[in-house]
């Protein structure tokens, strides 16, 4: 009988360390049981995560206590897990983490907040099963045959917004409940969902586990067992929630499939919940339905090739009909103007005419590549953040210059660092803020909203923006990103897309993708009841292609298009990149650290593998930490397992690494 213990310990850092296992405990040692453990004179929590008869040290210390009588994964979890430390080069212990959360982090603080419902309880008034479009239905037949077959299957599922995807989600959950199966249902932000949680809830009369990481771990906990248990079997969350232990898992769902929110960046494991999702339906012989108005390249090249099946709904459902989208050239306002301008007149004179009709505005302003800077009026410098290579960004309500990376403020009134003037600092660029601004001197009379990061830092303020807006408390809704989302307002006939090109700016091989998503979700949000929709994008480059096909709302020509471009530059879906990111308080440690790492895979690769040049990353300085990074390319995924084993091994003593497989961004 094994009677030692390899013990991941719950720290930040990845520990794993041998213990022997005292004699009473050999039966219930197994593999997933938290113990406490000594260490450094303390004592410590940890995992099991292997059994062993010996070990290369001596003199193991014992483990002091047993802490949960069983395995807290199940076999699944596990296996689940085990893939993740492997595709994501990243050691176990840290991959564990998402799967038991450790009770020291976060939970002092998170209980603090009131309680929130666990559960979704299930509406007295019971939604009932639309009767499905030919097009709907003949989706829905193939799902409902996977969902018979038990074996696993991906279906893309490419609709219009309105084209009653989500009523399709709905009929699949009810057919895999039928079955006895559990289902799992993802969205990219919880706070952006509440139409959505609130069509589940009608629909299904049984309670709805509701997991996100805004609850404390108790809560957390309670919904993981009554899931793991079988007492409730439909869960709804965001990204986290794919770790749940949820047995019969029959179908899982990932509603706007394309959605960043998806991909974890900031820490390891760097995962993508669409490959996590579809590596545990595989597992675990469900069925996976990925839905988007404007899939992701990947997705969509996925099923040209076989991989997923691929369904198309080409209209919307209810009687709505798709906008008319205009480009509106801005070169020409501001020659017309004579400066700067938010507003085309052409844009201002169909506001007005909504104002008039008591109908609704929406603005979208794309800042992505923008910023309101802090600039000092003397010297003519942007205010720099101190711990990073960023310049601050002005808010004007508050007179404050925050850094939107590490969140470090200053107030703008006080003295410009770089010449020493006083109160000469003021506000440069554009923001949400400055839009409305501008619109009350047009419309001194308008009423306005604002939705960005600003707006909406406390926990329900989105929902509270949204239900003002909708009982129409405001004509115009200004916002960033966020008003793009899943939301649809009945009476909204009006949206406005300031700046449409400011993301074409930021040197990624996304950025073009990403525009052209945001368009489409942009205008999705124009006259989805009965009243028509028009949409109004103003940009600098009118005659820009991903403008252009955006106008169309030509995802196949977009597609086409972006996939060539692909290729050409060996970008994904063509290839596979694994960036390594290095960060250390000084500059030269981070470095070396990234070039010793990069002779190493050099010679550790083979010649399919593509080690491009360590070179400070996108953002070279991040609170005190100074980045370098390099990008691994391989035209196939195998090709990468060794390499990805030895960067899974790495630490250094004064720099830390990153290792994002499938990044989002080169930044
Ligand atoms: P999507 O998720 O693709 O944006 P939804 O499922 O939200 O689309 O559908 C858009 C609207 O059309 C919703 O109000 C929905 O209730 C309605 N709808 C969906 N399918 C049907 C159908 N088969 N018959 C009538 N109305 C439908
Ligand atoms: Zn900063
Ligand atoms: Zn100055």
């Amino acid at each position: 009988m094994p009677c030692i213990a390899e013990v991941a310990v719950e720290r930040r850092k990845a520990l794993r360390f041998d213990y022997s296992i005292p004699e009473e405990w050999r039966e219930a040692a197994q593999v997933g049981v938290r113990v406490a453990i000594p260490l450094q004179g303390k004592t410590a929590k940890g995992v099991i995560v292997a059994l062993k008869e010996s070990s290369q040290f001596e003199n193991l210390l014992p483990i002091t206590e047993l802490l949960s009588p069983t395995s807290e994964l199940s076999a699944a979890q596990w296996r689940l897990a085990g893939w993740m430390a492997r595709y994501y080069a990243t050691p176990l212990e840290l991959v564990l983490r998402l799967f038991i959360p450790a009770p020291i982090r976060q939970d002092v603080k998170s209980r603090k907040g009131k309680e929130e419902t666990l559960l979704l309880e299930a509406d007295f008034f019971q939604s009932l099963p639309k009767t499905l479009n030919p097009e709907q239905k003949a989706c829905l037949d193939h799902i409902k045959a996977s969902l018979q077959s038990e074996k696993f299957k991906v279906h893309l599922i490419h609709g219009i917004t309105g084209s009653g995807k989500t009523e399709i989600y709905l009929q699949a959950i009810e057919e895999a409940r039928r079955l006895g199966k559990a289902a799992l249902f993802l969205v990219p932000e919880i706070s952006l969902t509440s139409q959505t949680l609130e069509r589940i809830r009608a629909r299904f009369q049984e309670p709805v586990a509701l997991l996100h990481h805004r609850r404390s771990l108790g809560e957390r906990n309670a919904a993981w067992r009554k899931l793991a248990s079988g007492e409730i079997s439909i869960a709804i969350g965001a990204r986290s929630a794919l770790f749940a232990p949820i047995p019969r898992l029959g179908v899982i769902i990932l509603d706007e499939e394309h959605d960043s929110s998806y991909k974890q960046s900031e820490e390891a494991p760097c995962y993508h919940a669409r490959s996590v999702a579809i590596m545990r339906a595989h597992m675990e012989s469900a069925t996976v339905l990925l839905g988007s108005a404007t899939p992701s390249l990947e997705s969509r090249y996925n099923a040209e090739i076989g991989k997923y099946q691929l369904h198309s709904l080409t209209r919307r459902a209810s009687s709505a009909t798709l906008p008319t989208i205009q480009i509106v050239d801005m070169k020409a306002a501001h020659l017309r103007n004579g400066g700067f301008t938010h507003f085309s007149d052409h844009l201002l004179k169909a506001i007005e005419s909504r104002i008039k009709k008591g109908e609704q505005t929406l603005l979208f302003l794309n800042r992505r590549g923008h910023h309101r800077l802090g600039l000092c009026r003397e010297c003519q410098t942007a205010i720099q953040c101190p711990h990073c290579d960023l310049s601050l960004t002005f808010h004007k309500g508050e007179e404050q210059l925050r850094c939107h990376l590490c969140g470090f403020e200053r107030s703008a009134n006080e003295y410009c660092p770089s010449c020493g003037s006083r109160g000469t600092i003021q506000c440069k660029g554009f923001g949400t803020e400055h839009v409305e601004r501008s619109l009350h001197a047009v419309f001194p009379e308008v009423r306005t909203l604002r939705m960005d990061r600003d707006t909406t830092r406390k926990k329900e303020s989105h929902e509270e923006l949204f239900q003002q807006f909708r009982a129409h408390k405001a004509d115009v809704l200004i916002g960033t990103q966020m008003i793009a989302k899943g939301f649809h307002f009945p009476s909204v006939t009006l949206v406005g897309i300031l700046h449409a090109d400011a993301s074409l700016q930021i040197p990624d091989f996304r950025s073009s993708e990403f525009l052209f998503q945001l368009l489409i979700q942009v205008s999705g949000r124009a006259g989805r009841a009965d009243l028509p929709g028009e949409v109004i994008l103003q940009t600098f480059l009118p005659e820009h292609p991903v403008i252009l096909l955006g106008k169309n709302q030509d995802y196949d020509a977009f597609y086409t298009r972006e996939m060539e471009e692909r290729k050409l530059f060996g970008y994904p879906p063509f290839t596979h990149l694994i960036k390594c990111l290095f960060s250390s308080k000084k500059s030269e440690k981070a470095l070396e650290a990234a070039e010793w790492t990069w002779r190493k895979i050099q010679e550790l690769s083979t010649p399919a593998l593509q080690i491009l040049p360590v070179g400070p990353s996108g953002h070279p300085k991040i609170k005190d930490l100074f980045r370098f990074q390099f990008l691994i390319k391989a035209k196939e995924r195998k090709e990468c397992e060794r390499v990805s084993l030895f960067l899974s091994s790495l630490s250094f003593p004064d720099a830390y690494i990153k290792v994002d497989v499938d990044p989002s961004s080169l930044w």
